[in-house]
């Protein structure tokens, strides 16, 4: 018969995997941006995800289990659409979006299975584990958050690829008119 405790194991073996590959590509990622902002956001996030893995360590001894890593498909293939975008938009206005998107979906993933842990380990009564678990959790919204203003704020502007030769009070005239130039 398996219980909670069997299934909370099971996924924390999961995102355990994950976690590792994340912390790897995120580098990788970074390397991608053009945007000064989005590459430091990669790089202090794939610190961020090596500190989770010792994090993770840890909740694993919470319930006096060794870590033990179990292949999170999910992740796998995310990744792998992650460096197949990177390399269709390189050299492009949309890469800086494209990294979010990419980032944004692997950060989704991991927010959906921490925050199940958390409520388990909450349920397992296991303080330790739900403290730990909350830090992670936190840390993955908050990243989530700062991609999701960076798009807002740029990237995804930067993408329409636009960037006006006029300024700003022509622009919003020559708007108006529907006749907004574009950079040669
Ligand atoms: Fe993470
Ligand atoms: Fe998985
Ligand atoms: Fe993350």
């Amino acid at each position: 018969m398996k219980t909670l405790k069997d299934l909370f194991l099971n996924q924390l073996a999961d995102i355990y995997d994950a976690e590792q590959r994340i912390d790897k590509a995120l580098t990788k990622l970074a390397k991608s941006a053009t945007c000064t902002e989005l590459k430091a956001a990669l790089d202090f996030h794939s610190q961020e995800s090596a500190s989770q893995v010792r994090k993770l360590v840890a909740v694993f001894q919470c319930f006096d289990t060794k870590p033990k890593a179990q292949r999170c498909e999910a992740a796998v293939g995310m990744l792998k659409e992650a460096a197949g975008i990177v390399t269709s938009f390189k050299r492009s206005p949309a890469i800086n979006a494209a990294l979010i998107a990419a980032a944004q979906k692997v950060e989704h993933y991991e927010i959906a299975s921490y925050g199940c842990l958390h409520e388990w380990a909450q349920l397992l009564n296991n303080q330790r584990a739900v403290d730990l678990l909350q830090e992670i959790l936190d840390q993955e919204k908050a990243v989530n958050n700062q991609l999701t203003q960076l798009a807002r704020n740029s990237s995804n502007v930067e993408a329409l690829g636009e960037s006006c030769v006029c300024g700003e009070e022509e622009m919003a005239e020559q708007t108006q008119h529907g006749q907004h130039r574009k950079a040669a």
